[in-house]
């Protein structure tokens, strides 16, 4: 009897080929958030298994594969024979010393000798007379015992089915670059896209020195806390000091914002196009703040060609702080630190800016200059 971790994925959209890459994929991912635990992983019957890993490690273990989209649930439990014996040694591991409970058999394996019915009945039996404060009760359980027979004389036992992220294995869905500030919509953002499949890497602006070392801090540790569902270990920075100055000195103050956030699209664009990736992903949501407007959605999307995907553009606030809780960014994404849009914040930012003025005010800078300067700060840090 061996300790296991068996991983269940979503089959619905699984047909033919696409079965492969989903299946390959979703190993690849689980092999890269489990780098550094010594484990062997194995396709067993539309599962896959993590077995031959240090037992005291089985939690830790089970958090990180809790973080792979693709997984739709999971169990730690025992690998045995199928003999009688050898599963009744493993469930008297997983089942409760008190209370109700009920065995549930499943036969992946259609030739063993006994039904499921009694398997469970042999098996429910044996643990009712050894364990006294026992009872069974078929409808609602306070336990389960799961018995799997498998085929070639093994079988599953465990004791519950805890839920994965569900979703795609990240690098089914093509590659992004999330914009990622150090607020709370952001990281919530690329959850969502990962979630469906997309790689996503991450790249953050800041405005050295009016942002300081604690502001980077804070979104690298957002990078880290997305890497177990994104798997990306890199998040690249670029400084926009020297655009924010221009842009204060030069154009109308209600603009600020609206013009920075130009910039950001355009260097975005770049290194997205540089590294192949083929969307850019924000945090924005539409009428959250004076730039979410749609006017100043329209003006974002005016200066790049690439598709831009806003995962969060119906949600409210509240929404997405849960989101933020549940993924665990939540903590880290309030800390007090200032984000480089807040740097030059005008008192009255333009909500409904037309574009041909905000066109006319970006004429009196550099733009491709200012770009390419930027692009010059380029820092890559490794998580
Ligand atoms: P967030 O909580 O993600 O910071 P927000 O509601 O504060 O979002 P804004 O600050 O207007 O809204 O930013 C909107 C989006 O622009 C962010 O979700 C993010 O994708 C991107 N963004 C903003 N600031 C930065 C930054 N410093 N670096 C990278 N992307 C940024
Ligand atoms: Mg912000």
């Amino acid at each position: 009897m061996e300790k296991v971790i068996i991983i269940r994925y979503a089959e619905i959209h699984l047909k033919g080929k696409n079965r492969g890459f989903f299946e390959h994929a979703l190993a690849t991912n689980l092999e890269k958030s489990l780098k550094g635990y010594r484990h062997e992983l194995h396709r067993l019957s539309g599962r896959y298994l993590i077995e031959k890993f240090d037992e005291t490690r089985a939690e830790e273990i089970a958090f990180r594969v809790s973080r792979v989209f693709g997984v739709r649930s999971y169990s730690v439990g025992y690998l045995t024979g199928s003999e009688l014996d050898e599963m009744y040694a493993a469930v008297r591991l997983v089942a409760p010393e008190t209370g109700s409970f009920k065995v549930e058999t499943h036969r992946g394996y259609k030739q063993y000798p006994m039904t499921s019915m009694e398997i469970s009945a042999a098996i429910g039996g044996r643990l009712l007379s050894e364990r006294k404060a026992l009872r069974v009760d078929v409808h609602t359980p306070e336990n389960y015992v799961y018995i799997d027979v498998r085929e070639r004389g093994n079988a599953l036992v465990f004791g519950s089915f805890e839920d994965g992220e569900g979703g795609m294995p990240v690098g089914t869905s093509g590659k992004g670059l999330l914009m990622i500030s150090g607020g709370i919509d952001s990281p919530v953002a690329g959850h969502m896209m990962a979630k469906r499949g997309l790689t996503v890497e991450l790249l953050h602006f800041h405005s050295y020195p009016y942002t300081n070392e604690g502001a980077k801090e804070k979104v690298v540790q957002l990078a880290r806390l997305l890497s177990p569902y994104t798997q990306v270990t890199e998040l690249t920075t670029v400084k926009v000091t020297h655009i924010q100055e221009e842009i204060h000195r030069k154009c109308a103050a209600e603009l600020n914002v609206t013009l920075l956030r130009r910039f950001m699209f355009r260097i975005a664009e770049r290194i997205a196009l540089r590294r192949g990736l083929s969307c850019l992903v924000t945090g924005e949501s539409l009428a959250q703040v004076a730039s979410q407007t749609m006017e100043g959605l329209t003006s974002s999307n005016a200066v790049v060609t690439l598709p831009v995907l806003r995962p969060l553009i119906g949600f409210d606030k509240e929404e997405i702080i849960e989101r933020a809780k549940k993924i665990g960014t939540f903590e880290t994404s309030i800390l007090p630190y200032e984000d480089c849009c807040t740097v030059f914040l005008p008192e009255h930012p333009a909500t409904r800016p037309k574009l041909d003025y905000i066109e006319r005010e970006e004429g009196k800078l550099e733009i491709e200059a200012l770009v390419d300067e930027a692009l010059g700060s380029v820092e890559r840090i490794t998580l």
